[in-house]
Protein backbone atom coordinates (compact mmCIF):
# COMPACT_ATOMS: atom_id res chain seq x y z
CA UNK A 1 0.00 0.00 0.00
CA UNK A 2 1.46 3.22 -0.52
CA UNK A 3 1.58 5.78 1.96
CA UNK A 4 -0.71 8.89 2.47
CA UNK A 5 -0.12 11.53 4.62
CA UNK A 6 -2.86 14.08 4.54
CA UNK A 7 -2.90 17.40 5.99
CA UNK A 8 -6.03 19.64 5.94
CA UNK A 9 -6.99 22.86 7.46
CA UNK A 10 -8.20 26.05 6.58
CA UNK A 11 -6.72 28.86 3.88
CA UNK A 12 -3.32 30.35 5.44
CA UNK A 13 -2.59 27.71 8.21
CA UNK A 14 0.99 26.96 6.11
CA UNK A 15 -0.16 23.81 4.87
CA UNK A 16 0.96 24.88 1.80
CA UNK A 17 4.60 25.70 2.37
CA UNK A 18 4.45 22.61 5.33
CA UNK A 19 3.12 20.44 2.66
CA UNK A 20 5.59 21.18 -0.24
CA UNK A 21 9.01 20.66 2.63
CA UNK A 22 7.40 17.45 3.77
CA UNK A 23 7.06 15.93 0.38
CA UNK A 24 10.49 16.99 -0.21
CA UNK A 25 11.82 15.53 2.44
CA UNK A 26 10.35 12.32 2.01
CA UNK A 27 10.79 11.76 -1.47
CA UNK A 28 6.99 11.63 -1.87
CA UNK A 29 4.98 13.18 -4.52
CA UNK A 30 2.65 15.76 -3.46
CA UNK A 31 -1.02 16.76 -4.20
CA UNK A 32 -2.45 20.20 -4.26
CA UNK A 33 -5.97 19.55 -4.56
CA UNK A 34 -7.09 23.08 -3.72
CA UNK A 35 -5.14 24.35 -7.32
CA UNK A 36 -7.57 22.25 -8.57
CA UNK A 37 -10.66 24.08 -7.20
CA UNK A 38 -9.00 27.42 -8.17
CA UNK A 39 -8.20 25.91 -11.97
CA UNK A 40 -11.47 25.22 -12.08
CA UNK A 41 -12.88 28.25 -11.35
CA UNK A 42 -10.55 30.23 -13.52
CA UNK A 43 -11.15 27.99 -16.71
CA UNK A 44 -14.94 28.65 -15.75
CA UNK A 45 -14.24 32.21 -16.27
CA UNK A 46 -12.12 31.58 -19.54
CA UNK A 47 -15.16 29.51 -20.99
CA UNK A 48 -17.76 31.17 -19.96
CA UNK A 49 -19.78 28.96 -17.57
CA UNK A 50 -21.29 31.16 -14.82
CA UNK A 51 -20.60 30.18 -11.22
CA UNK A 52 -24.16 29.12 -11.27
CA UNK A 53 -24.04 26.69 -13.72
CA UNK A 54 -24.11 23.37 -12.31
CA UNK A 55 -23.87 21.21 -15.14
CA UNK A 56 -21.41 23.48 -16.80
CA UNK A 57 -19.10 23.71 -13.86
CA UNK A 58 -18.94 19.79 -13.31
CA UNK A 59 -18.03 19.57 -16.73
CA UNK A 60 -15.37 21.94 -16.87
CA UNK A 61 -13.67 20.12 -13.56
CA UNK A 62 -14.68 16.61 -15.13
CA UNK A 63 -12.54 17.84 -18.49
CA UNK A 64 -9.62 20.09 -17.11
CA UNK A 65 -6.69 19.73 -18.98
CA UNK A 66 -3.61 20.35 -16.52
CA UNK A 67 -0.05 19.71 -16.21
CA UNK A 68 1.90 20.25 -12.24
CA UNK A 69 5.65 20.89 -13.56
CA UNK A 70 8.63 20.57 -11.08
CA UNK A 71 9.86 23.67 -9.75
CA UNK A 72 13.37 24.12 -7.42
CA UNK A 73 12.69 23.94 -3.77
CA UNK A 74 10.97 26.63 -1.96
CA UNK A 75 9.10 27.51 -5.58
CA UNK A 76 5.37 26.43 -6.00
CA UNK A 77 4.93 24.02 -8.78
CA UNK A 78 4.73 25.89 -11.96
CA UNK A 79 0.93 25.23 -13.03
CA UNK A 80 -0.20 24.97 -16.47
CA UNK A 81 -3.73 24.89 -17.91
CA UNK A 82 -4.66 23.92 -21.75
CA UNK A 83 -1.02 24.21 -22.25
CA UNK A 84 -0.53 27.59 -20.42
CA UNK A 85 1.41 29.02 -17.25
CA UNK A 86 -0.87 30.14 -14.94
CA UNK A 87 1.00 29.98 -11.57
CA UNK A 88 0.74 33.26 -10.69
CA UNK A 89 -3.20 33.86 -11.39
CA UNK A 90 -4.66 30.93 -9.69
CA UNK A 91 -2.47 32.03 -6.31
CA UNK A 92 -4.80 35.53 -6.28
CA UNK A 93 -7.55 36.48 -3.30
CA UNK A 94 -10.27 36.84 -6.30
CA UNK A 95 -9.53 33.18 -7.37
CA UNK A 96 -8.89 31.76 -4.23
CA UNK A 97 -12.60 33.17 -3.22
CA UNK A 98 -14.12 32.26 -6.71
CA UNK A 99 -12.56 28.41 -5.71
CA UNK A 100 -14.52 27.95 -2.46
CA UNK A 101 -17.55 29.45 -4.47
CA UNK A 102 -17.34 26.60 -6.92
CA UNK A 103 -16.01 24.26 -4.40
CA UNK A 104 -19.40 23.83 -2.81
CA UNK A 105 -20.98 22.20 -5.57
CA UNK A 106 -20.57 18.99 -5.23
CA UNK A 107 -20.87 17.43 -8.49
CA UNK A 108 -17.52 19.50 -8.91
CA UNK A 109 -16.18 17.71 -6.12
CA UNK A 110 -16.96 14.54 -7.78
CA UNK A 111 -15.68 15.78 -10.90
CA UNK A 112 -12.76 15.98 -9.15
CA UNK A 113 -12.36 12.99 -7.10
CA UNK A 114 -10.42 10.67 -9.02
CA UNK A 115 -8.35 13.02 -10.32
CA UNK A 116 -6.90 13.52 -6.81
CA UNK A 117 -6.70 9.71 -6.31
CA UNK A 118 -4.81 9.13 -9.32
CA UNK A 119 -1.96 11.64 -7.54
CA UNK A 120 -1.49 8.00 -5.02
CA UNK A 121 1.48 6.70 -6.54
CA UNK A 122 4.87 5.09 -5.33
CA UNK A 123 6.82 6.30 -2.91
CA UNK A 124 3.68 7.99 -1.25
CA UNK A 125 1.88 10.85 -1.04
CA UNK A 126 1.36 13.91 1.45
CA UNK A 127 -1.82 15.68 0.31
CA UNK A 128 -2.53 19.34 1.06
CA UNK A 129 -6.29 20.15 1.01
CA UNK A 130 -9.87 20.65 3.54
CA UNK A 131 -10.97 16.82 2.76
CA UNK A 132 -8.00 14.86 2.40
CA UNK A 133 -8.33 13.09 5.22
CA UNK A 134 -12.24 12.73 5.56
CA UNK A 135 -13.43 12.06 1.74
CA UNK A 136 -10.17 12.31 -0.64
CA UNK A 137 -8.24 9.39 1.41
CA UNK A 138 -10.57 8.23 4.26
CA UNK A 139 -7.80 5.61 4.73
CA UNK A 140 -5.01 7.88 4.74
CA UNK A 141 -2.17 6.15 7.00
CA UNK A 142 -1.29 9.97 8.46
CA UNK A 143 -4.29 12.61 9.08
CA UNK A 144 -3.04 15.92 10.13
CA UNK A 145 -4.90 18.62 10.87
CA UNK A 146 -2.98 21.99 10.66
CA UNK A 147 -5.16 25.13 12.26
CA UNK A 148 -3.86 28.84 12.94
CA UNK A 149 -6.13 31.67 14.51
CA UNK A 150 -7.23 33.78 11.82
CA UNK A 151 -5.70 37.09 13.22
CA UNK A 152 -1.76 34.78 12.94
CA UNK A 153 -3.73 33.75 9.16
CA UNK A 154 -4.50 37.37 8.10
CA UNK A 155 -0.77 38.29 9.29
CA UNK A 156 1.12 35.32 7.50
CA UNK A 157 -1.01 36.63 4.37
CA UNK A 158 -0.22 40.29 4.57
CA UNK A 159 3.81 38.77 4.78
CA UNK A 160 3.09 37.04 1.78
CA UNK A 161 1.83 39.53 0.06
CA UNK A 162 4.02 42.38 0.77
CA UNK A 163 7.22 40.39 -0.44
CA UNK A 164 5.08 39.84 -3.67
CA UNK A 165 4.94 43.50 -3.75
CA UNK A 166 0.55 43.63 -2.44
CA UNK A 167 -0.18 45.93 0.23
CA UNK A 168 -3.87 44.92 1.71
CA UNK A 169 -4.83 45.65 5.20
CA UNK A 170 -4.59 43.13 7.54
CA UNK A 171 -8.29 44.01 8.51
CA UNK A 172 -9.32 43.56 4.86
CA UNK A 173 -7.24 40.11 4.82
CA UNK A 174 -9.16 39.08 8.05
CA UNK A 175 -12.37 39.64 6.94
CA UNK A 176 -11.50 37.65 3.57
CA UNK A 177 -10.21 34.77 5.89
CA UNK A 178 -13.35 34.44 8.01
CA UNK A 179 -15.65 34.33 5.10
CA UNK A 180 -13.55 32.09 3.43
CA UNK A 181 -13.34 29.91 6.54
CA UNK A 182 -17.41 30.43 6.92
CA UNK A 183 -17.96 29.17 3.95
CA UNK A 184 -15.87 25.69 3.99
CA UNK A 185 -16.96 25.12 7.18
CA UNK A 186 -20.74 26.07 6.94
CA UNK A 187 -21.35 23.91 3.18
CA UNK A 188 -22.94 21.02 3.07
CA UNK A 189 -20.64 18.94 1.03
CA UNK A 190 -17.30 17.99 2.52
CA UNK A 191 -17.14 20.73 5.12
CA UNK A 192 -13.72 22.18 6.40
CA UNK A 193 -13.50 19.55 9.56
CA UNK A 194 -11.16 17.53 11.27
CA UNK A 195 -11.20 13.89 10.39
CA UNK A 196 -12.16 11.56 13.69
CA UNK A 197 -8.43 10.31 13.64
CA UNK A 198 -6.83 13.24 12.61
CA UNK A 199 -3.94 14.97 14.96
CA UNK A 200 -4.55 18.52 14.73
CA UNK A 201 -1.53 20.78 15.19
CA UNK A 202 -2.38 24.36 15.54
CA UNK A 203 0.40 26.45 14.33
CA UNK A 204 -0.13 29.83 15.87
CA UNK A 205 2.86 31.87 16.97
CA UNK A 206 5.39 28.78 15.63
CA UNK A 207 8.00 29.36 12.76
CA UNK A 208 8.34 27.24 9.94
CA UNK A 209 10.74 24.93 11.34
CA UNK A 210 8.67 24.43 13.94
CA UNK A 211 5.81 23.47 12.70
CA UNK A 212 7.32 21.15 10.42
CA UNK A 213 9.48 19.46 13.16
CA UNK A 214 5.62 18.87 14.84
CA UNK A 215 4.38 17.65 11.66
CA UNK A 216 7.13 15.28 10.92
CA UNK A 217 6.87 13.94 14.70
CA UNK A 218 3.02 13.72 14.15
CA UNK A 219 3.91 11.85 10.76
CA UNK A 220 5.80 9.24 12.54
CA UNK A 221 9.33 10.51 10.84
O1 LIG B 1 -6.12 25.62 -0.39
P1 LIG B 1 -6.58 26.70 -1.30
O2 LIG B 1 -6.67 28.06 -0.66
O3 LIG B 1 -5.80 26.74 -2.58
O4 LIG B 1 -8.08 26.29 -1.71
C1 LIG B 1 -8.94 27.20 -2.36
C2 LIG B 1 -10.39 26.82 -2.02
O5 LIG B 1 -10.70 25.56 -2.63
C3 LIG B 1 -10.67 26.63 -0.53
O6 LIG B 1 -11.06 27.82 0.11
C4 LIG B 1 -11.81 25.62 -0.55
O7 LIG B 1 -13.06 26.25 -0.67
C5 LIG B 1 -11.55 24.80 -1.80
N1 LIG B 1 -10.97 23.50 -1.51
C6 LIG B 1 -11.81 22.47 -1.17
N2 LIG B 1 -11.34 21.22 -0.95
C7 LIG B 1 -10.02 20.97 -1.05
C8 LIG B 1 -9.12 22.02 -1.36
C9 LIG B 1 -9.63 23.29 -1.59
O8 LIG B 1 -13.02 22.67 -1.06
N3 LIG B 1 -9.57 19.74 -0.85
Amino acid sequence: DVPVIAVDGPSGSGKGTITQMLARRLGYHLLDSGALYRLTALAAQRQGVSYEDVDGLARVAGSLDVAFQPTPPGEPARVLLDGQDVTSEIRTETCGDNASKVAVIQPVRDALLQRQRDFCQPPGLVADGRDMGTVVFPDATVKIFLTASAEERARRRHQQLLEAGVDVSIDALLDEIRARDDRDMNRASAPLRPADDAQVIDSTGLSIEEVLGKVMAAAGQ
